[in-house]
This record gives structure tokens, sequence and C-alpha cells, in this order.
């Protein structure tokens, strides 16, 4: 066994991850009088949170009529009929009121003439249960939302005296004989030390895991730590195969441009100079959702329409638009646009690609945030002592494709469900109950054993393979023989996390050590993306099968649960929350059942 001494702190609440999600939380935790530690692995204002661009999603109707329950019914229908309903409901209503919130902590918001938060279209936002003309429901600070919102949640989270453990890893959660969640151990990176953090509730911010890919638009902090850490506990994940492809990558790098750029008028096209999106989706054009908008484009690359020497991307178009407007609405797009792609975009158009950005699986949760364990005599049966929230959860509101500026909403609208919750089932009196030793052993035999690690493949190597195989094989589109030959390379590919080598076997800023630490939780995340996705036979969302093309909603609008034991993946299936949370009437419109039908635009 190895020999770790170790530093244990006791807490009410300890919340692992300090992106949007986790920072609500923690601050909604601290302001209800629970002791609450926050434990990141990098500087808060540094989590993936600060790179949203866009904006945020609310039926505030200050640009023209909206109201929460067409705000409800785009996301059933963006979700493709796999979201949960009642999360769905949960997040729409609560939306606005979160926002404000958000407003009177100092978020700085782009405002309108008459002082009003500015809102732009974004896709799949619509009036009158997507029978009306596109809305303006995203709430914007210029094209920095994220930026804005991370750092004054921090901001307000030191004022609630919450404590922050900055630059600690955690390495795996503690789990009581029968089932439990206790707490975490962490990994201190700066000086070595070990942490073991006792808490009556552990919540998972931690994010997602973009980085299983090749070429995604999220940090190379995205490593699915939590989803990992969850697998390894002999726990749930679910709807893993629903990864978002965004439409506009810039080529090469990867980086983002916001769907803000064609909510503000940019269009894409094709070789030809022509509008395509208009074929494809007469009705809302370049902002229908994202999985239409990045199959039309593979669509035209793969008939010989895409742009540039080898035809293999599309062009985005803003130079039509005032200078002025790019300026004020899009300046940290232009910025990107130029150091990464060499464009002025008042002038040229720029090269883009759908690159990974989102994964719509996760951790499966309730809409408090409580962690399930999803059995077939209870499909909603909780973990005690553990919650999900943010990227990392899934509740389920984006079901097979999320909306876009439908992420930062359910990062505080869930942040701050997850705290009322834990204020309510949180045991305020008395200690926390020391954790089980065998679980905290567990996790310090593990991180010894990669430490000391020997094998003969290098972590980059490895993670190089894992990226390429998940790139090629679980794609924009996807079919049987694919995936069938991706899950065997994506099982032989896994098998090799016991040949890895580390070469620093130092404690203090051990890079080597943390990145494989960090595959090691991609791994099982890409695993059952994948054997997720050779399982559904069906079209849904992001999820396009070509040897399934129509969606199957008699045998498949279900819930893929995953458990990973060593390299193999069990799946089973969990029924979708079909039934709203409440029946009640409100603007006259009776709430009911959003039955499934064919999602055009
Ligand atoms: C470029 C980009 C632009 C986007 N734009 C928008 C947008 O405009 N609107 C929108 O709605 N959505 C947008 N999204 C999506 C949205 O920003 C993310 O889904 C969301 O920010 C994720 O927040 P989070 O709180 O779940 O996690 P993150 O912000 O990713 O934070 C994860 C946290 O977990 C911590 N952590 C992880 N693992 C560990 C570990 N082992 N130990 C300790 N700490 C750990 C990290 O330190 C970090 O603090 C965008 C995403 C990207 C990539």
């Amino acid at each position: 066994m190895a020999a770790y001494d170790y530093e244990t702190h006791d807490y009410d609440v300890v919340v692992i991850g300090a992106g949007g999600s986790g920072l609500r939380a923690t601050l909604g935790m601290a302001e209800q009088g629970l002791r609450t530690a926050c434990v990141t692995k990098v500087f808060p204002t540094r989590s993936h949170t600060v790179a949203a661009q866009g904006g945020i999603a609310a039926s505030l109707s200050n640009m023209g009529p909206d109201h929460w329950q067409w705000h409800m019914y785009d996301t059933v229908k963006g979700s493709d009929w796999l979201g949960d309903t009642d999360a769905m409901e949960y997040l729409a209503r609560h939306a606005p009121a979160a926002v404000y919130e958000l407003e009177h902590y100092g978020v700085p918001f782009s405002r309108t003439e008459e002082g009003k938060i500015y809102q732009r279209p974004f896709g799949g936002h619509t009036t009158e249960f997507g029978e009306g003309p596109a809305v303006q429901r995203t709430c914007a600070a210029a094209d920095r939302t994220g930026h804005a919102i991370l750092h004054t949640l921090y901001g307000q989270s030191l004022k609630q005296q919450a404590e922050f453990y900055i630059e600690y890893f955690a390495i795996d959660l503690i789990m009581s004989e029968d089932g439990q969640c206790q707490g975490v151990v962490a990994w201190k990176l700066d000086d070595g030390t070990i942490h073991v953090f006792n808490a009556k509730m552990t919540v998972l911010a931690t994010g997602g895991y973009g980085r299983a890919y090749f070429s995604a638009t999220s940090a190379h902090t995205c490593t699915g730590d939590g989803g990992g850490m969850v697998a390894r506990a002999g726990l749930a994940l679910q709807d893993m195969e629903f990864v978002q492809f965004h439409p506009t990558g810039i080529y090469g790098s990867g980086c983002l441009i916001t769907e803000g750029a064609r909510g503000e008028g940019g269009y894409l096209t094709n070789s030809e100079g022509e509008r395509f999106m208009e074929r494809y989706a007469p009705q809302y054009k370049d902002l229908a959702p994202r999985d239409y908008v990045s199959r039309s484009m593979t669509m035209e690359i793969r008939e010989g329409r895409g742009v540039g020497e080898n035809g293999d991307h599309i062009h985005l178009n803003l130079n039509h638009l005032p200078a002025e407007a790019l300026a004020e609405r899009l300046p940290g797009i232009s910025e990107s646009a130029k150091i990464f792609a060499g464009v002025d975009v008042t002038k040229e158009p720029i090269p883009v690609l759908p690159t990974v950005h989102y994964n719509m699986g996760g951790i499966p949760t309730n809409y408090w945030g409580e962690v399930l364990n999803p059995t077939a005599e209870d499909p909603t049966a909780i973990v005690p002592g553990l919650m999900a929230v943010g990227e990392a959860g899934c509740a389920s509101v984006h079901g097979a494709n999320r909306l876009g500026s439908n992420s930062l909403i359910d990062l505080v609208v869930f942040g701050r469900a997850a705290a009322i919750r834990a204020g309510d089932v949180v045991e305020r009196e008395g200690h926390t109950p020391t954790p089980n030793q065998v679980s905290v052993d567990k996790a310090l035999d593990r991180f010894d054993h990669y430490r000391h690690a020997d094998g003969g493949t290098p972590t980059a190597e490895l993670r190089d393979e894992m990226q390429r195989t998940m790139q090629e094989d679980a794609a924009v589109f996807r079919a049987s023989d694919t995936l069938k030959q991706g899950v065997e390379k994506m099982t032989a590919i896994a098998a090799k996390l016991d040949d890895l080598h580390v070469t620093d076997r130092s404690l203090v800023w051990n890079s080597d050590l943390m990145e494989t630490l960090e595959l090691t939780n991609l791994m099982p995340n890409a695993l059952t993306t994948i054997v997720g996705a050779e399982a559904r036979k069906e079209s849904r969302g992001a999820h396009a099968h070509e040897d399934h093309a129509e969606r199957d909603d008699k045998n498949w609008r279900v819930h893929t649960v995953s458990h990973v034991d060593g390299n193999t993946v069990k799946l089973s299936y969990r029924p979708v929350i079909t039934d709203p949370l409440t029946t009640e009437t409100e603007g006259g419109i009776e709430l009911k059942r959003i039955a499934p039908k064919a999602r055009t635009f």
C-alpha cells in the first residue's frame, strides 16, 4: 500500500470545480451558512467558462415578445425529445430570475438604447412554439459573456466567505461501504501534499471532456475528470454518445467563432458563393440549431462544394456588416479571426469547420443536481452525498442536442438549485463522519501506481491515439462499420493505460503525472461515448447515423446508461421523463407534454 501522509479538512460541502456552475453552487451553499470548500485544478477565472462568448438564454422579452414556455418548447425540440421535461421546465422557468440575479451581482451586460439587457438571436430560439419568427433571447456582454459571469461569481463567492483550494487536483471520490459519497482525495500541485476533503455533500462541477477529441473548442483542462471519478466509483454515465460539433471552429486551430456572429447577421457560403443554409433550413437558415448546421456543412464539403485549396472547409461571412457593429458586438472574435486565421473580418470571410464543442451527456442527475444511480426497479434512485452540475452533469436539459446559450443558463440555474437542495438535505449539526479508509487508500494506491508507471507508452502518445480515433470514428456522421471499428480500436487503446510511462516521479508541479491522471479520466468518457454511439440504432440530435437515418421514438427515446468495468462498458437504458413539473396554466397556455414531431427548421 502506498504511504502518503495527508491533511484532513472537514466541511459541510465540497464543490469540485470553479467554472460557472461550481462558483454558482459554491456561492449559494456558503450563502446559506453551509461550511463550503471549492477545490479547483486551475485558478477559478481560468476555468473554461471564461471562454464563453455568445451569451446566456432567458426569455426577458427585452427585444420583442418572448415567453418562458416558448424557451421550454425550443429546448425540448432542440434536444430532439431526449431531454427530461421536468428539468427543461425548471430551466426555462427560472432563467429570467437567474439572469437578473447575475445582473444584480454585477455582470456588465451589453445594453439596449433604453438601458435594458441586450439580447441577440441564437440558433433554434424561436417564438410561438416554433411557429413564429426567431427571437432575440440570448443576453450578452459583447462577445465575452462567460468572462464577465465568471469574474463576477468569483468575487461574490469570496464575499460569502467560501474557502478556495486553488490548484488542487481531485484524484478520486471517497465512497462508503454502503455507496454514500463522503468527499474527495486531492493533490496540491504546487507543493505535492495530499489532502482529504471530508464532506457531507460533494458537488462535481468539473466541466466537459472535449479533449477526448483531436479538434475541440474546449480548453486543454476539459478532461472529464468528474466522469472519470464517477466511473471508477462504479456509478453511471448517461447519454455519452451525444457530442456537439459547433459549426464554426476556425479551420486549423479549432478556436471558436461564436454563434452570435450568425446572430448578428453573419452567414455561411460554399465554394460557389451560395448561402446554402437556405436550402437545408428554409425558415431559420443560418440560425438553425447546431447539429443541423454542422451536418449541412459536412454535406456541402462531401459533395465537393467546400472552399479552400483542398475543398475541406466553409466560409463564414461577416464583411457585409458595418465595421462599427463588429467592433461593438463582436470584438473578441474579430481578434481571434485575425490571430488564428489571419483574416480581417471587415474585409474577408473566416474559414470554418465543425469542431467538437460540448458534451450533452454526463453524470445523470435530477433537476436538483442530485446524482442518480439508475436501476431497473428505480430509474431515479439517488446516490446520497453526491451532486453534479454544469457540463459534467446531465439533468438532462440538452438531451441529444444543446441549443446555443443554453449552457451558461444551465450553469447558474442548476448551480443555484443544487445549493437550495443542499440547504434542505445537509445536516448542519454534528461532525462530518470519518471517511472510509479503504476508499482513501484505494485512491492513493492508484495515484502512486501512475506516479511510478514504468511501461513503454508515453502519455502524450496514447492521448493522441485516443483523440484521433474519436475524431475519425465518432464524428458528425457515423456509420455501423466505422463505429464498430472505433469500439475495437478504443478498447485496445484503453487497455494501453496499463503500459503508460511517466518520466517525472516528483510530486511538485508534476505536469507529466497530472496529464496522465487526466488521460485516465478522458478514457472512460471516450469509451462510453463510442460504445453508446455504436449501440444506438437511430439518428437523433447530434447522433447522425448513416445506416439508421431516422429518429426511432418507439425503441430509442431512452437515456443510455453506461457503467465502466475495466475497459469494458455495460449499457442499460432508462426512460425519458416526459411529464412537466406542473400542469398549471400561465399566460393562457396550459403546460402539457410536448409530443414528438419531425424536427424541421
Ligand atoms: C469556446 C467556448 C465558448 C462557449 N460559449 C458559450 C456561450 O456563449 N453560451 C453558452 O451557453 N455556452 C457556451 N459554451 C459552453 C459553456 O461555456 C460550458 O459548457 C460551460 O462554461 C462549462 O462550465 P462548467 O462550470 O461546467 O465547467 P468549466 O467552466 O469547464 O470548469 C471546470 C472546473 O472544474 C475544475 N476541475 C476539473 N477537473 C478537476 C479536478 N480533477 N480537480 C479539481 N478541479 C477540477 C477546473 O479547475 C474548473 O474550475 C462555450 C464553450 C466553449 C468551449
